[in-house]
């Protein structure tokens, strides 16, 4: 890998106001692929910047193009860790393959992203809640109109100091529950974290917005009876005890932290049914008192307990408003484990090489 530093280096932002994806550090890794050369070339660290794309570079017309989301911590002793980087680079295969783009090798990416961020490792904040997210890419990159997969792609990884995503850390969000538009259908790319779901997903995000909500609830294509997931978080819901999420069927992003979350839970004890879960049977235990609570997980804000859901024209408090027991139970063991306040039983704190 070639590695070349950059000759000035940024002002860092205050690490007390961060927010969400705002900063970028002053490197970024960048591996081209071409397929009439031997398919990826040799990576390279070079100062974070632009790229130059040809206007007719596939990815600005098809959108041929996928991402990741992960994190980074840094303890007191500046010792760095990772969570579960081995997981995103594989769902970034799984996704390279539903939309024709080439595999990357999974040991090697881990690899060159530890050298990447031992480099901005003063990028990293330490104080509780903060991180530094890492954002993988990779965009098709030939200059050609017509559409056919590309033969040129760019994989890059940027990394961003974050603190919490929402504004208002833990509190809880209110979600709308979308019983016209669509995010994802089977057979379609709603498993794949591709950037055209996140473009279909705008319009009824704002939508959602102008009404006075945080976030979208998609249902099923097809039926609109079954809730599927929110723009960027797997959804739980705590009914009669029993934690319930929808199953992964195909139109649904497989979370990293949905499965740190069913894995915690049911480590310890707690009963977790992955299966359709119908809107009306999540309303008809909100009005039998019997949704303790429901939180949305996701590598941005970890868990992200529901207060308040609407549907159609009814809007329904969930838990009195408050972070549920078991959202906020989750939300220490998960970041517990991340920063290695809880012993990591599980192998997901992957450690970095002094
Ligand atoms: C990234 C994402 C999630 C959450 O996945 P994590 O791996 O937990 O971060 C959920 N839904 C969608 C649509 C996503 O893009």
């Amino acid at each position: 890998m070639k590695v070349t530093l950059a000759k000035e280096l940024k002002q860092k932002p205050d690490f007390t106001k961060l927010g969400f994806g705002k900063y970028f550090t002053d490197h970024m890794l960048i591996m081209r692929y071409d397929a009439a050369n031997g398919g990826w070339q040799e990576s390279e660290i070079v100062p974070y910047g632009s790229f130059n794309m040809d206007p007719a570079s596939c990815v600005l017309h098809y959108g041929q193009g996928i991402f990741e989301g992960l994190k980074a911590y840094k303890d007191g002793n500046g010792n760095i860790t990772m969570f579960r980087p081995r997981d995103n680079f594989n769902r970034m295969n799984r996704s390279a393959k539903r939309l024709c783009m080439p595999e990357i090798d999974v040991e090697r990416a881990v690899k060159e992203l530890e050298e990447l961020i031992k480099i901005e490792k003063e990028w990293i904040p330490t104080a509780p809640g903060t991180s530094l997210y890492i954002r993988p890419f990779m965009i098709a990159d030939e200059a050609f109109l017509g559409v056919h997969p590309s033969k040129k792609y760019i994989f890059a990884i940027i990394l961003s100091p974050v603190g919490s995503y929402y504004a208002n850390g833990l509190a809880p969000v209110k979600i709308y529950v979308e019983d016209t538009l669509t995010r994802a259908s089977l057979g379609g790319t709603g498993e794949a974290k591709c950037l055209g779901n996140y473009a279909a997903s705008l319009l009824g995000a704002e939508k959602a917005k102008q009404m006075g909500y945080e976030q979208v609830l998609w249902l099923d294509a097809e039926t609109k009876k079954y809730i599927e997931e929110v723009g960027a978080m797997n959804m739980f819901f705590v009914i009669d005890g029993t934690v319930v999420t929808p199953m992964l069927d195909g139109s649904i992003l497989p979370g990293i932290t949905r499965d740190s979350a069913i894995k915690v839970l049911k480590k310890n004890g707690y009963k977790v049914e992955e299966r359709h879960v119908g809107v009306d049977e999540v309303i008809d235990a909100l009005k039998n008192g019997k949704l303790d609570e429901a939180f949305g997980t996701g590598t941005a804000a970890v868990i992200s307990p529901v207060g308040t859901m609407g549907y159609k024209d009814e809007v329904y408090t969930i838990n009195d408003n408050k972070i549920g027991k078991i959202s906020l139970w989750l939300y220490e063991q998960i970041t517990g484990i991340q920063t290695q306040k809880i012993e990591d039983s599980f192998g997901w704190v992957y450690h970095f090489s002094k």
